[in-house]
């Protein structure tokens, strides 16, 4: 004869112990997580890498992705591709059109969506005069919108003009960066990877020692990996920075996914 309050009481003790057993692994794993992290900050090299890792890994969210793909489908690119696709232009006469998508997004990309920011406008008085707004210390990230948004840091401005205090988080959450669509090569390269990506079309993020970033494509019909500055619309122009910069340039890192990360030496 089973005693069903026995019984009652023997699957609770099991699920009791269980779910102990649960939290005391989550916490070892965060423990250990920690303690990797902590090790890897006192190496500069290996925590960039961590950090690589990480900056690439929204790209296989499915909602950044499709967000993403709204964005573009709304936008005029496609049909610009037809018409170009039509008009037969001696410059597209080897070029596919995977790659003429790239070259219509990154004309759309710099001309119509993304903003360069050295200073942040003021959002009080709308003053953007670049001598009338300070720089003051950065700040941890500090509310929940630069959390979600992946803020790095959040530079603080002084607008001299109203005296309004002026925040500018710095987002690494590429979906974010749809919304906000401002920022410097980092964010302009972030947000234009994922569009890349939710275009299915293969990319990968550079990152150079001597503080710049862009990305490249890889071109079915070329064979290759191209070179892509969404910041300066620069198409398989990977001499920019050595020549039209003049940029002594050490090494590179670079990455397609968090599992793949490649060190390429340049001098
Ligand atoms: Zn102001």
């Amino acid at each position: 004869m089973i005693d069903a309050a026995e019984v009652t009481k023997l699957v609770k003790s099991a699920y009791i112990s269980y779910q102990r057993s649960y939290v005391r692994k989550v916490n070892e794993d965060l423990r250990k997580g920690k303690r990797i992290e902590n090790t890897l900050q006192k190496y500069p090299f290996a925590s960039k890498i961590l950090q690589l890792g990480r900056l690439v890994d929204p790209y296989r969210d499915e909602l950044h992705l499709s967000k993403a793909l709204d964005i573009i489908l709304e936008s005029p690119v496609y049909a610009r591709v037809d018409e170009r696709e039509q008009a037969s232009n001696e410059e597209d006469k080897d070029l596919e059109y995977t790659d003429i998508l790239v070259k219509e997004l990154l004309k759309w990309y710099k001309e119509e969506f993304f903003k360069w920011v050295n200073k942040p406008t003021c959002s009080r008085c709308h003053n953007d005069v670049q001598e009338k707004i300070i720089g003051l210390p950065p700040v941890k990230p500090f509310t929940a919108e630069h959390s979600i948004g992946g803020a790095s840091i959040v530079e603080r401005y002084k607008c001299l003009n109203c005296q309004h205090l002026i925040l500018f988080p710095r987002y690494n959450n590429p979906s974010t960066l749809l919304d906000t669509r401002e920022g410097r090569c980092g964010e302009w390269n972030n947000c234009f990877i994922l569009i890349l990506k939710a275009l299915s079309i293969q990319a990968r993020y550079l990152w150079n020692a001597e503080d710049h970033v862009w990305c490249e494509y890889f071109s079915p019909k070329m064979k290759r990996w191209i070179h892509l500055d969404s910041c300066e619309n620069a198409f398989d122009n990977p001499y920019l920075y050595n020549d039209g910069w003049n940029k002594k340039m050490s090494y590179l890192l670079v990455t397609e996914n968090i599992d793949r990360i490649q060190f390429k030496k340049l001098c």
